[in-house]
Order: C-alpha cells, then sequence, then structure tokens
C-alpha cells in the first residue's frame, strides 16, 4: 500500500503546488484546486487514515525509517482531511474576500491592496479609513468563520490520536499550495483545560498527538518571553510612536502598528533594482551559483495579477522550485524575497533520492528557520554596506529588531489566544480574549472583528515561534565556526547545504539536537532581543 500511496502522495502534491504556482504568479486567473483534491480524495479520506494508523501500528519500533515515513503521511492526510471537511465554507469566505472592493483617491481598492494601502498610508485618518473598511468585509463573513471552526472541532473529534502513545520520532505539519506564509508527548497525561467544549479541546489534543509538540509548554514559553521583553519594548516603541507619528503608545491602534512596521522612512534605502543582485551576491558569499540552479527558477516577470508577495512553490522537489518576485523595493520587500530565497534554497538542496513524504512534508519550524536565516541579514551592518551600500546603518537596524520583536509578541499572542480557542477555555467570549491578549502583546489597540481572521489552522503560528527560537541558535552557532560573516563563507554554505539535503526528514528540534544545539527553547532569543534593544 505504501508505495502506492507514496506515488499518489508526490502527483498530488506537484499538482497542487503548480496550480497554486500559476495563479499566484498571474498565469491563470482562476485557482482550480477542487478537481485535484477530488482526483486524490482517497489519499485523505478517514479510510485512509485509519489505514495509515493500521500500519504504523504493526511496524516495529527497530524500523525507524518506515516508521518515519508513515508518520509524515499521516500528517499529511490528516491535515488534508481537515482541510477538506471544510473546503466549502473556506471557499466562500474566500470568494467574499476577493469580491470586496471600494473606491479610494480616486481607483478601485480590493480587500487584498488594503492591508499594503493601511502599511502605506501616512495620514492617521486615512488609515483608520480604509482598516474600519477593512474590518467591515472581515465581520461580514465572521459568522461562516465560527461555523468553519466549529466544523473543525468536530472533524478533529472523530479522527482522535492518529499516532500512537509514547513514539519517539516525529513528523509535523504539511505544507499546501497557500504560500502564507508545529515537543513532544502525548503521554502527557494532564487533564485538559477545557470546560466541557469536547470537541474543540479534542483539536488540541489531535496536534499535541500529531506533532508530538508539548503546547502547553510553548504557550508558557510565549508567556514569559511577554513577559521579559515587556519593559523594553514598551520603552523603545513609545519613542518610536512620538518620533515617526507624533502618538504615545497609549494612543496607537493596529492600523498605526501596520505603518510603523512598514518602515516607510527607509524605503529609498532598499530599491528595487538592487534586491536581485543582493540575492545573488548572498549566495555566491556561500559558494552557491544561482545562475547555474537550473532547478530553483526565478519569476521576476511583472504581471498584471501577480501576487505582490514574493513567494516559493517546490513544485517537484529538488528538480523544479519556483522563486517569485515583483520587486517594488522597500525593506519589507527585501525581506520577504530573502525569507523565500531561504526556503527555494531549502528545497532546491533537498536530496532527489529522499522518499517524496520528506519533501513536502515536515515540521515547519524548520524551513522557516533556513528561511528567517537569510530575511534577518538586512539587519547585518556588514551586509547592508556591502550589497546596498548603507553605511552607518545602526538607528534603522535598532528599527528593523523592533520590528522583529513586535512580530513576534503578536505571534506569541496569537498562539496563546488560538491554543485556548482549540483548548475550549476561550469559548464564548473568544472576541474579547483575542482583542485583549494581542492588545496587550503588541502596544496597539486591537478591536475584536479580526479574532478569527488572523488565524492559520493547525498551530502554524508555533512553527514560526519555534523557528524564530531556532534561528538565533543557528546563527550564533555559523557565527562561532565560520565567523562573523559566515555569510562570506563558502564552508558555512556547505554545512548548510548538508542540512538542506535532508530536506524535511527530521524535526526542527531534531536538526538542533544532530548539531548540538537543541533542544529548541525561548531564552536565547528573548536575550537576543534583550541585548539589541537596550
Ligand atoms: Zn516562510
Amino acid at each position: 500500500m505504501i508505495d502506492a500511496y507514496r506515488q499518489g502522495y508526490q502527483e498530488f502534491n506537484a499538482e497542487l503546488m503548480r496550480e497554486s504556482y500559476l495563479y499566484n504568479s498571474g498565469q491563470k486567473m482562476e485557482l482550480e484546486i477542487a478537481p485535484i483534491y477530488e482526483r486524490y480524495a482517497h489519499l485523505f479520506d478517514s479510510e485512509a487514515v485509519s489505514r495509515l494508523k493500521g500500519i504504523l501500528e504493526k511496524t516495529p519500533e527497530h524500523f525507524a525509517g518506515q516508521r518515519a515515513s508513515i508518520k509524515h503521511f499521516l500528517v499529511f492526510a490528516v491535515n488534508q482531511l481537515l482541510d477538506s471537511s471544510v473546503k466549502s465554507l473556506t471557499e466562500e469566505i474566500s470568494r467574499d474576500e476577493a469580491a470586496a472592493a471600494t473606491g479610494w483617491r480616486g481607483r478601485k481598492m480590493t480587500f487584498q491592496d488594503s492591508a499594503v494601502a493601511i502599511s502605506t498610508e501616512a495620514v492617521r485618518a486615512s488609515r483608520d479609513q480604509i482598516y474600519n473598511w477593512r474590518l467591515s468585509i472581515i465581520a461580514a463573513s465572521n459568522d461562516l468563520r465560527v461555523e468553519r471552526i466549529e466544523k473543525l472541532h468536530q472533524a478533529a473529534s472523530l479522527i482522535g490520536g492518529p499516532l500512537p502513545e509514547g513514539s519517539p520520532d516525529s513528523p509535523r505539519t504539511g505544507r499546501t499550495g497557500q504560500s502564507p506564509e508545529l515537543d513532544r508527548d502525548i503521554s502527557d497525561s494532564r487533564p485538559d483545560r477545557g470546560r466541557g467544549q469536547g470537541s474543540s479541546s479534542s483539536y488540541s489534543a489531535l496536534y499535541k498527538n500529531l506533532y508530538q509538540l508539548d503546547l502547553d509548554s510553548i504557550a508558557s514559553q510565549c508567556e514569559s518571553l511577554l513577559a521579559r521583553t515587556e519593559s523594553v519594548y514598551v520603552a523603545r516603541l513609545d519613542e518610536a510612536l512620538r518620533s515617526d507619528l507624533g502618538i504615545s503608545v497609549d494612543e496607537a491602534t493596529r492600523p498605526d502598528g501596520m505603518y510603523l512596521m512598514h518602515l516607510p522612512r527607509y524605503d529609498g534605502r532598499f530599491p528595487p533594482d538592487r534586491i536581485m543582485t543582493a540575492y545573488h551576491g548572498t549566495m555566491e558569499g556561500l559558494g552557491i551559483r544561482t545562475e547555474y540552479q537550473s532547478n530553483i527558477l526565478i519569476d521576476d516577470e511583472p504581471r498584471p495579477h501577480k501576487s505582490p508577495r514574493a513567494f516559493c512553490a517546490p513544485i517537484r522537489v529538488p528538480e523544479e522550485v519556483r522563486l517569485v518576485i515583483r520587486p517594488f523595493g522597500g525593506h519589507a520587500d527585501y525581506i520577504s524575497f530573502l525569507h523565500e530565497a531561504g526556503h527555494a534554497q531549502h528545497y532546491g538542496w533537498t536530496a532527489a533520492g529522499l522518499p517524496s513524504e520528506f519533501k513536502y512534508t515536515g515540521d515547519s519550524a524548520l524551513t522557516e528557520t533556513y528561511a528567517f536565516l537569510f530575511n534577518h541579514l538586512p539587519s547585518d551592518p556588514v551586509w547592508l554596506e556591502t550589497f546596498l551600500g548603507f553605511a552607518g546603518a545602526g538607528d534603522f537596524i535598532k528599527s528593523s529588531i523592533l520590528t522583529r520583536l513586535f512580530t513576534v509578541r503578536r505571534y506569541a499572542g496569537k498562539f496563546i489566544f488560538e491554543l485556548g480557542l482549540h483548548s475550549g477555555t476561550a469559548h464564548g467570549d473568544a472576541g474579547r480574549a483575542y482583542s485583549e491578549v494581542l492588545s496587550e502583546a503588541t502596544g496597539f489597540k486591537t478591536g475584536e472583528a479580526e479574532y478569527l481572521f488572523d488565524m492559520d489552522d493547525a498551530f502554524y503560528s508555533a512553527g514560526y515561534l519555534r523557528a524564530w527560537a531556532f534561528e538565533v541558535v543557528l546563527r550564533d552557532y555559523l557565527i562561532t565556526r565560520f565567523g562573523k560573516l559566515w555569510w562570506t563563507n563558502t564552508r558555512a554554505g556547505t554545512f548548510l547545504k548538508e542540512l538542506w539535503e535532508t530536506g524535511d526528514r527530521y524535526t526542527a528540534d531534531e536538526i538542533a539536537s544532530q548539531i548540538g544545539i537543541g533542544p529548541i527553547n525561548f531564552d536565547l532569543l528573548t536575550d537576543d532581543f534583550l541585548k539589541a534593544l537596550a
């Protein structure tokens, strides 16, 4: 069964990724994924999940590789099964968003455009106006989102714990065609914190089991990061708000945050025509000649319907990886392109001979770590001077690290909220819980309306958080071994390629342990922020 399953799995992922690439790069006007899902539905129906479960139970512990394969398939099948249980609601919600448009300064502004418009709008009253329109669109679909979450919780309770208790080796999350942009034991027999919310608590129980992650411990690490960085964060944020926006932290709201964190003041330092040179040069320093990488195809053609955000589409790993950009310039554009370039190199260097379940399904924290490693280079003074001629960038670097702390604190808040929502502890008044946690974590007053919009399924937020924590340690390791300018050292490149070769076979914690720097915790990440922003 496994060989046939693998074949179908490989084809499904490649087809889904190709369709997503064509649509998001503006070469296809309609995203036609429903027929792909229908054709491969047998890979992720409840029968497939129970068959995989049965095979895993019969596979002896010493067949570690085979058990890892089946677990990766299980993660894939469970995630897809949950996705497809709410497919029509997901489609309905995104149709509503895609259709929404309003007039703004004599032009049509779509729902997608509105986020960029807020983050680049210097006039506060205008930001508020766009933001309120955006919230009205989100609020109009919130009943559907409530229904969708309830359905997901019901579907999760039907699946139950897919992995047998106490198994040591573990896979993680499944990649889907969407570009976005998750430690341990299920034998953790703590009583559930839910108050009789049977099905929502089983959603978090399902993921604790499936990812073999101690989500409660991640939540307490988030609490500690928030507490330890609170005073320095609020102090630096207040200074930035007073100098850039002329307001204090007590007055600041979410749209102010979206604008401030875009760092518009530095846009001129990051011209669109230098982005490719910076990418090629950075990789060349590591001994990677991007011009000879025929498997990583860069798509930088301008097309009217191309996604404004850079993305990476690993269609056939490692033979056909697409790195897509529509360069606008600006700090945010550089960061998002270098982030996606990190994903592209990871999948482009993955060993061709690996079984395909280790190419498309894994611990999201691992690939996100490689992506963060590159998207953090524009806060390195030497990198800025080398590729952008930006000398004396001290103030910019502090601002850029403040935006990173903002994002990490925001995700810590999001994760704490999501765990509550999916464990039944936040039920009933989830909107208020969201507003309180996010306002507190970010320092920007955040309303209730976005509480279900501002959320990815399957605890993806935990993957980002673990990746931020792992990236700091991995970067520190690279500096210790290869020098402060590790990104100019071909030996560092050789080391990274060896990690990338293993694709998604291991979890971020396993890779961290293999190089002797694990397990991942949030202490060094916290210290790093405290040091940089003191
Ligand atoms: Zn990413």
